[in-house]
């Protein structure tokens, strides 16, 4: 049998991908998966070269079986332990902690720009378009080291969990 080849989605002008797009990939983490655990919604549609996230992974959660394949996450073994997050460098990758305090989710970004926001700080989150779609409390900050990208773990409204691609710290 052979098997349907997904082409990748049309993009808007601006190159973002929707949700929609990423639903039909299976990129999402399955609600039960949300529900139980941390885990990683990855965002990299395009066969590229690139290995990095299967390479990092602990846990033998993400199936790339050649090089040019799109990353596929067994969500099950995936405990969100933002390993691939620090190491992916189309910054495509980030943890979703979906039942994290009261009726807030926490994600984890990466973040490359400087200077780096601090815990307890209110910062602007946006969605796939770059638009403001609220506002997030920074809970956690993971300094740069040698090869790793900066984290920020930002504590969001939880109907925000799978539409904040970044955030944007505010001027003091
Ligand atoms: S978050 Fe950790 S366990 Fe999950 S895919 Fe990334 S490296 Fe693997
Ligand atoms: S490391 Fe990042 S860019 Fe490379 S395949 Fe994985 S998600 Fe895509």
């Amino acid at each position: 049998m052979v098997e349907e080849k997904l082409e990748a989605p049309d993009t808007t002008p601006s190159g973002a991908i929707h949700l929609e797009d990423l639903e039909r990939w299976d990129k999402p983490p399955p609600k039960e998966i949300l529900e139980k655990q941390a885990t990683v919604i990855i965002e990299c549609l395009e066969e590229i070269p690139c290995d990095v996230c299967a390479a990092v992974c602990p846990f033998k959660a993400v199936e790339m079986p050649r090089i040019n394949d799109n990353p596929k996450v067994i969500f099950e073994r995936c405990p969100g332990c933002a390993i691939c997050v620090q190491a992916c460098p189309g910054l495509a990758i980030r943890v979703v902690r979906y039942k994290y305090i009261g009726d807030n989710s926490m994600v984890i970004l990466p973040y490359e720009l400087l200077s780096l926001p601090k815990v307890g700080d209110i910062v602007d989150l946006l969605d796939r378009l770059g638009r403001k779609i609220g506002e997030g409390k920074v809970v956690s900050v993971a300094p740069r080291t040698k090869y790793k990208t900066p984290l920020v773990g930002v504590s969001v409204p939880r109907k925000l969990a799978l539409e904040v691609r970044y955030i944007r710290v505010k001027k003091k």
